[in-house]
């Protein structure tokens, strides 16, 4: 049996009202002047003001920063960094959605750091993260990410995307309250919710693997299956809200411990090249990627498929996975996520530019239990755009 590390990390608080933690754990830090990070939408909606209120009540001075976009550039990470180390900040709080904290866990840590953001990117700089950073309180407002427990930064690069990671980037609490997630529009409550489901299944089917994330993985996928369409449909529903905060919290700890895999990889290129968001272009993917690799993993298919709500008690393994492929597809074309590449206006043209781009996210792609070379890639895409 081979070794599995694990780092089940940060503290963590669920649950609906979890948020009322926020007070006592910053306390526990005695901060000065402590950063709040969002983007414009909270700000407007008052989910902001949830975090930012109760913090001035209790005397701490806090600087609200809402300049976070979908998909962060590169560029808003580094305008971020800059405000950071001049602000003499001494705690950094995230609240939003993958966005607002992948870029708050980047600004607590380039804050005791020289160099610009895109120094730290795995694929392209040629800086470590070296110091742990500023402390960070985690708060995700969208059911999908798993940012709160990763140690992951994602930024969007002109035609794909890369990432910063370091153990550094881990939070230090994470409150993770469904009820914040309420507002959470449909179409983004069915992108982020297949995000979750991806990450679980990813971490399933994962060449890193092992029992503990399997546990989480699986529990995701039932929380996912059972609420992802009731979330959908009425935002309002309070159990499927709840169920799609843990899902999408455990498939964090899930993916964060197992990794991703091919789906993941062949998604980063289609949300740099045509800004489709991290969540429908994984959604769009998931069917075609889990069809082409579904021989190499049929048992596990079969789990996901049970989880899913489906039963694989009367059919072959090579059944039960197809039947999986089926299931998966019936989940995101359900939630009103468009089957096809076509459907968000890619054209014929960029497959090729895709595929190049696909084949250097090789650091993923070695998670797919079927290798994932360039043939096979292209092979994908296409499949992916004709939607058969
Ligand atoms: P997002 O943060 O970009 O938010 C999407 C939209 O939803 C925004 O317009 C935002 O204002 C709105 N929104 C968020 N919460 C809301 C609420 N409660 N009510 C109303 N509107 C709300 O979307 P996301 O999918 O959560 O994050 C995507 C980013 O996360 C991408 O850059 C992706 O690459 C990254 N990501 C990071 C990790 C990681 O481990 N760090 C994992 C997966 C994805």
């Amino acid at each position: 049996m081979s070794v599995a590390k694990l780092v089940f990390t940060p503290l963590s608080y669920t649950g609906w009202g979890s948020l009322k933690e926020l007070l006592p754990e910053v306390a526990k830090y005695a901060p000065k002047r402590i950063l709040v990070i969002t983007d414009p939408m909270l700000a407007k909606i008052g989910i902001a003001q949830r975090v930012t209120e109760p913090l001035e009540e209790q005397g701490y001075s806090v600087t609200l920063y809402t300049d976070v976009v979908p998909e962060p550039p590169v560029e808003t990470g580094e305008k971020l960094v800059s405000f950071t180390r001049e602000g003499e900040f001494d705690m950094v709080v995230g609240v939003g959605g993958g966005s607002a904290l992948d870029l708050a866990k980047l600004a607590s840590v380039l804050a005791v750091h020289d160099g610009s953001a895109a120094d730290y990117l795995n694929l392209s700089g040629s800086k470590n993260v070296e110091k742990k950073g500023l402390p960070k309180i985690l708060i995700p407002t969208t059911s999908g990410t798993g940012s709160e427990v990763t140690n992951i930064s994602v930024l969007s690069l002109e035609t794909t995307k890369d990432v910063v990671t370091h153990d550094y980037l881990l939070a230090d609490v994470a409150i993770i309250d469904p009820e914040l997630t309420v507002s959470v529009p449909a179409k983004v409550t069915a992108a982020t919710g297949i995000d979750a489901l991806t990450h679980a299944v990813e971490a399933y089917i994962s060449v890193n693997a092992s029992p503990a994330t399997d546990g989480l993985a699986l529990q995701a996928i039932r929380l996912i299956g059972r609420s992802l369409r009731k979330a959908v449909t009425d935002g309002n529903n309070r159990q499927a809200r709840i169920d799609m905060s843990n899902g999408s919290y455990i498939a964090g700890l899930a993916f964060f411990n197992a990794g991703v895999a091919g789906v993941h990889a062949l998604a980063y290129p289609l949300g740099g090249q045509f800004h489709i968001s991290h969540g429908e272009s994984n959604a769009v993917l998931l069917p075609y990627v889990m069809g082409y690799i579904r021989k190499s993993c049929t048992k596990r298919m079969a789990d996901i498929l049970n989880a899913l709500g489906g039963n694989s008690a009367y059919l072959s393994e090579e059944e039960a996975s197809y039947k999986c492929v089926e299931e998966l597809q019936r989940l995101v074309s359900d939630v009103g996520i468009p089957a096809a590449l076509s459907g968000f206006n890619v054209p014929v043209s960029a497959l090729e530019s895709l595929t190049q781009d696909g084949v250097k996210q090789k650091r993923i792609l070695a998670r797919s239990p079927l290798p994932l070379l360039e043939d096979d890639i292209r092979k994908i895409y296409q499949v992916a755009f004709n939607g058969t």
